[in-house]
């Protein structure tokens, strides 16, 4: 190790001091070498010498780049050319939240990007401007997703023509700020027992907002501490009826409610707000309290899409039930379920290139007398980082495909698809932020001692993200969602009911499982074998037909005796795993379908290699799960794991291209650091030499 602070420098060797400044300064200008000093890239891999796989990176990038890069392009220049705009690396809580106003304000009113209007129209430019910003900082993505997603989308989606002609400039210019105020004290993922209140007076034609205990206190709530002029808040509805004491509990609606004075920013009477104080990550975001003591609101701001209440009290509403308008409610609320998807892949993209450009670059160790060899030639460090950047190209396709059914949903509003992206978003996005925020783990890891180093992300990147299992649905929760779609459809399945796209193919590998497994495929060890999209397909959907129809039993077995309610607790693992696998399913369906749609034959074969390399690791990780039923035999299970390393191996041989692929400009990646570029010196200098 060189020391620190060698105390008389000019008693080194002269000369080497200067090549060594001569090296770096090399590297400095020329930063990311394309030759990597490998070392000897064989060790341990002499079975493994095939001809390295030739990437064409711009071809790659070119098929996964979006059709709105050009916004996104549009948001880096911006915050390029603003340089007092970017997030130091020190900042304290209030001076974050106000430069992460400060970034809002201005790539809206100065960049003139404008969120809003994609939000309802055209979701996938939404997203990708959203995935641009949180790469820049994920505080300033999450603020904006409050006002545009949350607060705005809350007014656009729950309201009708009458919210929209009043407060979407405001909203779209930043003039009302706003709050999406549903999580109480007490309640958090079961929001059909909210406790606020909305009380019709049909005397002054308004509704009274009530907190009736201090449980009900608006908790957690995005722009409230600050920034927020107007909230949409979640309330029971509660309406006068003939017997002048009792009151009808209609369910929980949304009302638009002023927190703040336009003009004087003063806390509005019957308001009080308390910040929710310094958090783990996300501290440019003010998340904040709300109490209101009788706080008098006009009828009209009753969000009335899916109820509405009459001049004389009367309800009405198209949904015939409280559970069915609770249903519609939340169903218009996924777009920020799909967001937290589509942006963890941005996160994982992001970490994963650091960690992937450092670990080329890194040497440490090697034969005797040989030069030392690049970390990532270690098999351990190949396991660690080359399944995740094949599960960082499944999820890519993956959300890419939940962006588009969204975006057709919301053209077309076809009721099946509204079902299909409900289960499907709660399910990415549990299943891919999870995932997410356990590589942050990997990838400061796999950095060594320099992971640790605030410039290198990953602390802020690990604890911005951290959150995104919880909110906008806690990732358990949400999975208990998927399984529940998934027995309900399974069910109607066996009534002779359709399934839709996503889920059809539980048809048929439902019969295939009812059948015993093969005993001859199961020895099959062919490398064609299996790298063939249909052994891998067939074994993730007979892994998930199985969970399915085995819970479907179990929970039949114990309802008797435990209840509907006490039944799923003693299931609930396996409904979690249920609905774990049926993800994988879908995203690797999803990838297989990239891979074959994919023009260029460079880019379909290195999008192959990923592909395979997901589907085998996973079914390795799952081994026990095959092997229990023979599904693959003992000389099977062996020659997955062989192929799974070696497809690792190769991958990694192609590392470099398949991160440069995601094309991440350097003021994303920000490489003051030795750690994307390999120059020392830019280290060195930001500690000061
Ligand atoms: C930074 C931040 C920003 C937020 N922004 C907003 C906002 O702008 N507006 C807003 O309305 N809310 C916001 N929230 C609130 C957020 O949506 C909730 O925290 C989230 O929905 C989870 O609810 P909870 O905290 O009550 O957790 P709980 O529901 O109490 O969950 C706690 C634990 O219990 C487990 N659990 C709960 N139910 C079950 C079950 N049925 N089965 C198994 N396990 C279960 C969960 O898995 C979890 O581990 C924010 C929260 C944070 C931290």
């Amino acid at each position: 190790m060189e020391p620190r602070n060698n105390p008389n420098p000019a008693s080194g060797d002269d000369t080497e001091i200067v090549s060594r400044r001569i090296e770096r300064l090399s590297l400095h200008l020329n930063p990311i070498p394309r030759t990597l000093p490998d070392g000897d890239r064989q060790i341990g891999m002499a079975t493994c010498a095939r001809p390295k796989l030739e990437v064409d990176t711009g071809k790659l990038s070119g098929y996964m780049r979006g059709p709105h890069r050009d916004v996104q392009e549009k948001v880096f220049e911006y915050f390029e050319s603003r340089p007092e705009l970017q997030t130091p690396l020190e900042i304290s809580k209030n001076d974050h939240r106000e430069l992460c106003w400060r970034q809002l304000v201005g790539l809206v009113r100065e960049a003139g990007i404008k969120p809003f209007r994609y939000v309802a129209d055209d979701p996938a430019k939404y997203f990708a401007i959203l995935e641009a910003i949180g790469s820049v900082d994920m505080s300033l993505g999450i603020k904006m997703g409050v006002q545009y997603s949350l607060w705005g989308g809350s007014v656009i989606n729950l309201g009708t023509q009458k919210h929209k002609d009043k407060y979407f400039d405001g909203i779209d210019n930043l003039d009302y700020p706003g709050c999406f105020a549903m999580t109480e004290l007490h309640h958090g993922s079961n929001v059909q027992a909210l406790q606020t209140t909305a009380t019709f007076d049909p005397i002054t034609d308004e509704f009274i907002i009530n907190t009736p205990n201090d449980g009900a206190i608006k908790w957690w709530i995005g722009n409230a501490a600050v920034h927020g002029k107007f909230a949409s808040v979640f309330a029971r509805l509660m309406l006068p009826s003939h017997d002048p004491k009792a009151v009808s509990d209609m369910g929980v609606h949304a009302f638009i409610v002023p927190i703040r004075h336009l003009d004087t920013h003063e806390t509005l009477p019957g308001v009080e707000i308390h910040d929710c104080g310094q958090k783990v990550g996300l501290n440019g975001v003010d998340n904040g309290a709300l109490r209101f003591n009788s706080v008098r609101i006009p009828r009209d701001n009753l969000l009335n899409r899916f109820g509405d209440v009459s001049r004389d009290g009367k309800y009405t509403s198209s949904l015939p039930t409280v559970n069915k308008r609770f249903a519609a409610t939340l169903g218009e609320l996924v777009g920020g379920r799909v967001g937290l998807a589509y942006s963890s892949v941005a996160v994982l993209k992001l970490a994963g290139t650091i960690a992937i450009r450092y670990s080329l670059l890194r040497q440490q160790f090697g034969p005797p007398s040989k030069p030392e060899v690049s970390i990532l030639d270690y098999q351990s460090h190949q396991h660690k980082l080359m399944p995740m950047l094949a599960s960082t190209y499944a999820f890519h396709f993956a959300t890419s495909y939940l962006v588009e059914k969204y975006a057709e949903m919301k053209r077309t509003h076809d009721e099946q698809l509204v079902g299909d992206v409900h289960a499907l978003s709660a399910g990415l996005k549990a299943y891919v932020t999870s995932y997410t925020a356990r590589s942050l783990n990997v990838c400061r890891e796999s950095c060594g001692g320099h992971g640790y180093a605030a410039v290198n992300r990953f602390g802020t990147l690990r604890n911005d993200h951290d959150i995104f299992q919880t909110f906008e649905g806690d990732n358990t929760v949400l999975l208990q969602q998927v399984a529940g779609d998934l027995l309900k459809r399974y069910q109607e399945k066996f009534q002779g009911g359709a399934l839709t796209v996503t889920w059809n193919y539980l048809r048929e590998s439902m019969n295939s499982y009812l059948s015993q497994p093969n005993p001859v495929t199961a020895r099959w060890e062919g490398e064609d074998h299996l790298r063939d999209p249909k052994f891998q397909l067939d074994a993730f959907r007979y892994r998930t037909s199985r969970l399915l129809q085995s819970v479907a039993v179990r929970l039949r077995k114990h309802s008797t005796t435990l209840g509907g309610f006490g039944a799923w607790n003693r299931c609930l693992n396996h409904l979690l795993t249920l609905a774990e696998s049926h993800i994988e399913t879908v995203i690797l369906a999803k990838f297989i379908e990239a891979v074959q749609n994919c023009p260029d034959p460079s880019a379909r074969s290195a999008l192959k290699l990923v592909c395979d390399l997901y589907a085998l690791d996973r079914i390795w990780n799952d081994i026990g799960t095959y092997r229990n039923v023979d599904y693959v035999a003992p000389n099977k299970a062996k020659a997955i794991h062989k192929l799974a390393e070696y497809l690792s191996f190769q991958v990694r041989n192609v590392a470099r291209e398949l991160v440069d692929a995601f094309d991440l400009p350097d003021n994303v990646t920000r490489a003051p650091i030795a750690m994307q570029s390999g120059a020392y010196s830019q280290y060195t200098n930001y500690v000061g030499f």
